[in-house]
Formats: structure tokens, C-alpha cells, sequence
């Protein structure tokens, strides 16, 4: 498809578990959605207040540390609204308490697409396992997203917020091996890397680019896509469904761009 018919959604809403998942899985293509025109905002449901092993080191000062640095961070991909419920770094559980706070965030954002991870990942390759937040927090957005940020009579008290139900058009999931959908970032693979960066407390004296640059490299394979990022596609609402949810009156043309292919 030529990049001309990228497909930019309005607005994307990104859901993670950690200060710096964004970067390391799906900011190359946040900062092209922003790049053509997209409203983008990062949803973390934890600020890593585990995440610094220093000596003397506090919960509260880590976790100051490390949303100063994921709001750089979206800063550096056009991201100025960044959202965290400070649930605790590591102890998040997948419960109706979180897909209700879920819910209402993507009530309030209304966003067309919801980027967040993959709950199925247990195992990847033989010396890695997910961590049991970023599984945690998958399967919560996944629950918040369908069916329940749809159904008005479902956490119906959010109403009296001014929040109503809301369903998104489509659902990207971070893809570790099954993907279906890659995004040519390209144009914004140095904005994932200085993104990256701004994770100081993580990077340390690590340089991300040369990983990053052949992460990003392996997933354009064969796609004639010099760096990529790969995603499982979910589509919820068909085109005619999306253009009624949205009151528009259009041509199928103008609300059908296709899934997130370049
Ligand atoms: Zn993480």
C-alpha cells in the first residue's frame, strides 16, 4: 500500500503496565499517528516504583523519577497527555476494580484505536518470562475494551462523571510472533530510541539503539520495511457501524482506510 493510504487513526490510546513498555513495543508507531494527525495519550497503570534497585532508594522517589521520565518520553513522540493510576509496580492483578478505572479513562479519551499488550504471552523464546503486570494489565485493558467500555448499563455509575459508553473501532495488540499487521516506522525509528533514552533510571550506561534498530529491522523482513513494529489486529466495529457510532454521513471510502499496513 502506498504511504499515502497509511491508515491514521483520530485518536489512539495506549494501555501498559510500565514506565518505558510504551517505548520499547509500540512508539514508533505512536509517534507516525501523531506525525499525520493522530491524538494520542499513554494510559500506565503502574509508574515502575519498583523499578530502580539503588540503595536507599524509595517507592515514592522512584516513582517521581520514573513518570517525570515516561512524560519526557511521550513528549519526545508528540505525546502530552499522559495518564497514571499508580496501582502498585508489581502487584497488579487483573481485577473488575482495574477494568473499571479501564474503562473509564478510554470513557473519557473515546479513543478510535486502543494499543495495549498481549495477555496470552507467557513464555518467549527459552529465557524470558512476562512479567506478571504486563499479563495483568493486558487482560484488564482486553476485559475494559470489549465489552465493557461499550455497555452504558455496565459500570453505569462512571455517568455520573459525564462518561458514557464508548466503543473503540479497533484493538492493536503488541505482537510477540503472530502478528498480522506491521507498521513501517522508518520515519520515526530515532524518535523510539530517543524515547527510549529518557528512561534513564533503566538505561543506565546502555545504549538501546543497536537492539531497537535490529528488533525493529527482523520485524520489517521480507515487508520491504526497513524497521518495523508488528501487531495483532482486532477490528470491533465495522466501517458502516463506526461511521453511525460516530454520526457521520460519509462514503464508505472516507471512513475505510485499511488496517495499519503501509
Ligand atoms: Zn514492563
Amino acid at each position: 500500500m502506498a504511504n499515502n493510504q497509511f491508515y491514521v487513526p483520530e485518536s489512539v490510546l495506549v494501555i501498559v503496565a510500565h514506565p518505558d513498555d510504551i517505548e520499547f513495543s509500540c512508539s514508533g508507531t505512536v509517534a507516525r499517528w501523531v506525525k499525520h494527525g493522530a491524538k494520542a495519550v499513554y494510559v500506565l497503570v503502574t509508574s515502575g516504583d519498583v523499578g530502580i534497585a539503588e540503595r536507599g532508594m524509595t517507592k515514592h522517589r522512584a516513582m517521581e523519577i520514573r513518570e517525570t521520565e515516561q512524560r519526557a518520553a511521550a513528549h519526545v513522540c508528540g505525546v502530552e497527555e499522559v495518564v497514571f493510576l499508580r496501582e502498585p509496580d508489581g502487584m497488579v492483578q487483573a481485577t473488575l476494580d482495574l477494568r473499571k478505572k479501564l474503562v473509564r479513562e478510554i470513557r473519557r479519551y473515546r479513543p478510535e484505536v486502543v494499543i495495549t499488550s498481549d495477555p496470552t504471552v507467557l513464555w518467549a523464546g527459552s529465557g524470558y518470562i512476562n512479567h506478571p503486570d504486563h499479563r495483568a494489565v493486558a487482560l484488564a485493558a482486553v476485559d475494559a475494551i470489549f465489552p465493557a467500555a461499550g455497555q452504558p448499563n455496565l459500570f453505569e455509575e462512571l455517568e455520573a462523571e459525564g462518561l458514557q459508553a464508548h466503543k473503540p473501532r479497533k484493538v492493536y495488540v503488541n505482537s510477540w510472533g503472530d502478528a498480522e499487521v506491521y507498521i513501517n516506522i522508518e520515519e520515526t525509528i530515532d524518535l523510539k530510541i530517543a524515547a527510549l533514552r529518557e528512561h534513564k533510571s533503566q538505561m543506565r550506561d546502555w545504549d538501546p539503539e543497536p537492539m531497537v534498530r535490529e528488533w525493529a529491522a527482523e520485524r520489517g523482513k521480507g515487508k520491504e520495511m526497513p524497521y518495523a513494529e508488528s501487531y495483532r489486529v482486532v477490528t470491533l466495529e465495522s466501517d458502516e457501524d463506526w461511521a453511525k457510532w460516530k454520526g457521520l454521513v460519509v462514503g464508505r471510502n472516507e471512513v475505510t482506510p485499511s488496517p495499519g499496513e503501509d
